[in-house]
Order: C-alpha cells, then structure tokens, then sequence
C-alpha cells in the first residue's frame, strides 16, 4: 500500500468498513439505522464498483441490505459456515431483532470471522432507547471491542475477525453516535486476503439439537476462561499509574490512593481533555484503567483499585462497568459514576444522555470551563437559541396521509378509537401539525398492538406502519391480524424507500407489494390503494373510513414517492 493511500480520512462506520475489507472481508449485511448506515453503505458502494467491473460473482466480495437486522445475521452465519468472514451492521435496537441469532450464534463453532458492528446512540437522536450493547456481548458470553477513535475502529475491526475465527464466536464491535459520524485520519494496513472456500464439516458443531447445544454451550462457557485471559492482556485494556502535575515532579506511587478511575470508549477521550486540570488541582493525575476490551479486565480492575478509597467509572451508555464493579470490588471501596450510592440518588455522572468534556468535568469534581459553550449547557447564561423539532420535509407525502387518517378517524368515540404507529419518517406525524399517532414502540408494533386493542375492545382502530417497516417486522403482525380476521385497519405509507435512513432501497418493490399482502390472507375486497395527494384528501378520507367501520382486516395503501428518493432519483439520471 502506497503512503499516499495509507492514510485516509474517515467517519468511525468507514473506518469499519474499511477494517472490515482489508481483513478479507467476503460478505456484508445489514439493516439501515442510525448511526450505523454508513458502515454498510461504504460497503455497497465498493460492492456496486465489483459490479461496474463486472467482478460480482459468487464467491467474490457482496454487500446487501436485507428485511431486517435478524434476516443480516443469519446471512452471516451462512458465511461462516462457507468459511469466509462477513460483517452484519445494526444500530443497538436492531440487536433485539437479532437477539435469537446472536444468542444461538455464539454456541456454534463459528468458522469464518463473523463480527456485528452495533452502533448505540447514547441521548438517543434517532432512536428509542438508550439501550447498551455491551450487556448482549456479556450475555452471549462474546467478546466486546469498544474503539474510542476512528484508528481503534479499524485496527478492532481487523482484530475482530481474528478472535472470531480463535475462539470460534462472533465478536462484537460497540460503537455510539459521536465515533460513528466523526471523522479523522486513519492509518491503513496491509490488505489480507479473503478466507478461500471451506465448509464445516462437522455438523454437530451447527446443529442445535439439545444433544448437541448442551455440549456446545459447556464448550461455550470453557472458553471463557481463555477469553479473559484475551480480554486482560490487551493493549485496549490499559492501567496508568497516577502521574505527577506538570512541573511538580511525580507523586509517590504507593499508599493510600484517594480516587482511581476507570474509564472506556469515548470516556476515555472526554477524561483526557480534562486531565491537566484534574492533575493541577490535586497535584497529580490519579491512577487509571481504561477499557477497549470486552468481558472486563477484572485483574487490571483489581490492581487498580488496591488501597483506593473511591472508584470512579466514566463510561458511555449504561452503567456496565459499574454494576460489575460492585461484584469485583471489596465495600471499603466507594463506586462512583451513574449510580449514585445505591438508595436512589443521583450518581457523579448523567445516568441518560450522552457524556461530554463538561459532564465528565462536573464528575471529576472540577468547577465549569470559563467558556461559552460551557455557560450555555450549564445554564447559567441565558440561551435564546430556538428550539428546533425534527419535521417532516415540506411537501412530505405522509402529510397528506395523516390529514387523511385525523379526518377519517373524527367522530369516532375517542374512548373506543385508537391510532398505533410504527418506526420511521412517519413518526413525525406524532408531532404538531398533523399529531395522529398515539403509540410509537418498535418495528412493527403498529400492527400487533392494533390487533391487541380490538381484542380488548377497541372498535375503530387504524394502524399505521412504512412499507419498510412493514417488511422488517410487520408481516408476521399481519398474518396474525389475518388469520383472526381482526376488526382494525392497516394503513401502509408506502413511499418506495427506506426514507428515515438516507433513502435506501426496500426489499419489496411498490408493485410487489399488493400481490404479498393478498398471500398473507387479507382478502382483495378489503385492500385499497390510495394515491397520497392534497387534492384527494377529502375522498380517501371517506374510502379510509368505510374500510375502518368494516368489521373484519383491511389494509390500505398510501402510495407516493418519498421527495427526497425523487429527488437523489434524478440527480442520479443527470449525472
Ligand atoms: S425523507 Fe421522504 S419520507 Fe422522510 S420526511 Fe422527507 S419526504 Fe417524507
């Protein structure tokens, strides 16, 4: 690799997705979400050059997107068992939905590479929950690598695949919004060639049959012994001893130690930037551990916090390391971070949202940066800068949908209506003027809670799903719905794309769609397509609302092209 091309600027997702490649990566698989699309979507476009080359071929390198994070996994296990490494991305609640392969994927004896890349969004900028990965890689008993910069999170991708392939499970990299989407300079190794063809031949070792997964999950559990023996030698996994104030010499390096502080991911930065004048004001910087590596280090923990009188933890999500702590550490030691002492109240750091320079400060016990930033986010000089809620775009066909369903849906006794939504552009039409949704829980929980709320009693109940939330998990809502003829209404905003994500492509068509939903057993009578325009408003309103007084399923179909998918569509054309 030449100089020129061994550095590269990049996002944290295409430093993975260049690790990724340069391990000899074979096949990537994914479902779009925030923040991590763009792991995947580097991928593709390498995969769209293979194409333009015409060097797509079996065998050769191939990215796609698929229905949903669950369907990505299985892709990869398909891969491992082929002997080849593969990448699955996901953003942390697409793990749920890939929970059952996960779990099962660490007791098989993993061939190929086989990492998942989980991008958290810790303050949740566009997701659900605040959800923390790392508890899925302790709870499959894999191994976790969590980056703090763009380098980490090519050189962990690349080291991923060679612990998958040692240990024979799938590895887990965690990532969060701010390295996922930051970018800097990263420097590039050797490509590694792709693993050649070679099946397992035991089948034993894939093949879940009690029999055989109780021994594999007692395989399982052996090796964790040789995991943490991994996990506390790596160099992501590091203890510095407390070190002297600059010009004041360093400080005795035994005896009691007041505090001592763990850190891990982004944390580890946040802490740093504080450091000099965390040293100033005691003298000397305390000692520290910070971890990058997965299940924890608990002998560096333990030699870390040998005579200490406080344990700090600075870490980014949940408080992981925290809570394990109080299981590593004797009681004489304090545990501070998110938890507070244990009877309710508030820990040194923000139990929710994202840690920052100016919050670790505040859990270092330093008094506010005399900056302007600072004084804003403390509070203590007045902001007037206005609020800003995500809308949906001028224009937006689900507008017109919403306009549509709040008419068709007045009158109706509110005490026995309802409105279920799902995930997507869509949810937008929760916030004013349209303000129709009145549940938002995950994918595809539009449809399984309408269905639940006429069971219950509800008589007019509409719910309203995307068609790629719909084809990620709402079909198995809607052949439940379907085969108890449920009285509700599925109201499908089909706009052809995965809009919230970047416009990506759905894996059903807009005209394949009718012909799934008819093989699912809601009946042709019963299934209307609507063109989404302002001018039809008022007649699809009437047509929406003989279908929800319909005592049986419905489904119906609001169809227009998301603006922005119109508008890449044609920048494409031109170029
Ligand atoms: S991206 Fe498309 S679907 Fe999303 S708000 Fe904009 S126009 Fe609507």
């Amino acid at each position: 690799m030449s100089d020129e091309k061994s550095m590269q600027a990049l996002l944290g997702d295409e430093a993975v997705a260049v690790g990724a490649l340069h391990a000899g990566l074979s096949a990537a698989y994914g479902y779009p979400g925030t923040p991590s699309t763009e792991i995947l979507e580097y991928l593709l476009e390498t995969y769209k050059k293979q194409r333009e080359k015409a060097e797509a071929k079996p065998g050769n390198f191939s990215a796609r997107w698929c229905s949903n994070e669950k369907t990505a996994l299985e892709a990869a296990l398909g891969v491992s068992f082929a002997g080849r490494r593969s990448i699955v991305t996901m953003k942390h609640v697409g793990l749920n939905v890939a929970g059952d392969p996960f779990m099962n994927g660490a007791l098989l004896g993993i061939k190929g590479g086989l990492v998942l890349a989980v991008a958290d969004d810790p303050g949740m900028h566009s997701s659900q929950g605040e959800q923390d990965s790392r508890y899925y890689a302790a709870f499959a008993m894999v191994p976790c690598l969590e980056p703090r910069t763009q380098q980490e999170a090519y050189d962990m991708t690349r080291e991923a695949f060679e612990i998958s392939e040692r240990f024979h499970v799938p590895v887990m990299l965690r990532l969060v919004t701010r390295l996922s989407h930051a970018r800097s300079g990263v420097r590039l190794q050797k490509e590694r060639e792709a693993n050649p063809l070679s099946r397992i031949t035991d089948k034993t070792e894939w093949m879940l049959l009690p029999a055989f997964a109780r021994r594999n999950y007692a395989r399982l559990i052996e090796k964790q012994k040789e995991i943490a023996e991994w996990a506390e030698a790596h160099p992501a996994n590091k203890l510095e001893p407390s070190a002297g104030a600059a010009g004041r010499g360093p400080p005795p390096q035994t005896g009691k130690k007041d505090l001592v502080v763990i850190t891990s991911g982004l944390g580890g930065n946040y802490y740093e930037e504080n450091l000099a004048d965390l040293a100033a004001s005691r003298g000397s910087s305390p000692s520290r551990l910070h971890i990058g590596a997965y299940p924890l280090p608990v002998e560096s923990i333990r030699k870390l916090c040998e005579g200490a009188e406080t344990a700090l933890v600075i870490e980014e999500g949940q408080p992981f390391i925290e809570e394990r702590l109080r299981g590593i550490l004797p009681q004489s030691i304090a545990i501070a971070g998110k938890l507070g002492d244990g009877r309710g109240g508030p820990g040194v750091a923000p139990r929710t949202g994202e840690l920052d320079p100016d919050n670790v400060r505040r859990a270092l016990g330093l008094p506010p940066r005399p900056n302007i930033l600072s004084v804003i986010k403390t509070g203590t000089f007045p902001s007037s800068l206005p609020n800003r809620p995500p809308q949906l775009c001028q224009g937006c066909p689900h507008g017109n949908s919403y306009e549509t369903i709040r008419k068709a849906m007045a009158g109706f006794d509110p005490a026995l209506s309802a409105v279920t939504s799902d995930i997507g552009c869509y949810s937008l039409g929760a916030m004013p003027p349209y303000e129709v949704p009145e549940s938002i829980v995950c994918m595809g929980a539009s449809i399984g809670m309408a269905k639940g709320a006429v069971d219950s009693g509800l008589k007019y109940v509409t719910a309203v799903i995307g068609d790629s939330t719909f084809i990620h998990s709402g079909i198995t809502a809607l052949i439940d719905a379907a085969a108890a003829n449920a009285a509700m209404t599925v109201a499908i905003l089909d706009n052809s794309i995965v809009a919230m994500t970047g416009c990506q492509d759905t894996m059903v068509p807009s005209d394949k769609l009718e012909t799934l939903i008819r093989g699912l057993g809601v009946e042709s009578d019963h299934l209307v397509v609507l063109e989404t325009k302002k001018q039809l408003v008022e007649e699809n309103a009437k047509l929406l609302r003989k279908e929800i007084e319909y005592p049986g399923l419905s489904v119906v179909i609001f169809r227009r092209e998301c603006l922005e998918a119109a508008r890449k569509r044609s920048r494409a054309k031109k170029a």
